[in-house]
């Protein structure tokens, strides 16, 4: 289960602008089934993790328009699991800081995904560490 951008977050969208978000090499082949190309849609970065680019300041798959993601359902992991981030110095789960809608979450949604969020963060330092991460 993930946290549902339409209800938690129906208008901002604050993470598709600008992202940094990383993608794991799942991710990409998710993605690449719907027939985009990883080179498209993402770059390497310092630390050798893949993030998502940009494009005029969002997200490569933001739609402005109608202010949706177009890969919603094949969406990277960690943007199904976003505000809830692994705070790795305090060693648990909380809401980004950064994100207006993090006052929202119920301890209960943020437990129910921390183990996914964990086990996601522990998959991209491992896919960087081995120079395998999707570009
Ligand atoms: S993939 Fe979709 S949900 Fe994730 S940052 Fe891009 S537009 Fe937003």
């Amino acid at each position: 289960m993930a946290i549902d951008c339409n209800r938690f977050c129906p208008e901002v969208r604050l993470c598709c602008q600008e992202t940094e978000m990383t993608i794991t090499r799942k991710d990409a082949k998710r993605i690449n089934a719907l027939g985009y190309s990883t080179s498209d849609y993402s770059h390497r970065v310092i630390g050798s993790f893949s993030e998502l680019k940009n494009v005029d300041g969002h997200c490569y798959f933001y739609d402005p328009a109608s202010k949706e993601c177009k890969i919603y359902e094949a969406r990277p992991e960690g943007c199904r699991w976003y505000p809830v981030v692994y705070h790795y110095t305090k060693r648990k789960c909380l809401g980004d800081d950064v994100c207006p809608a993090s006052p929202n979450l119920t301890r209960t949604e943020i437990r129910n995904v921390c183990h996914k969020v964990r086990r996601l963060v522990e998959e991209l330092r491992r896919e960087a560490a081995h120079g395998e991460s999707p570009c």
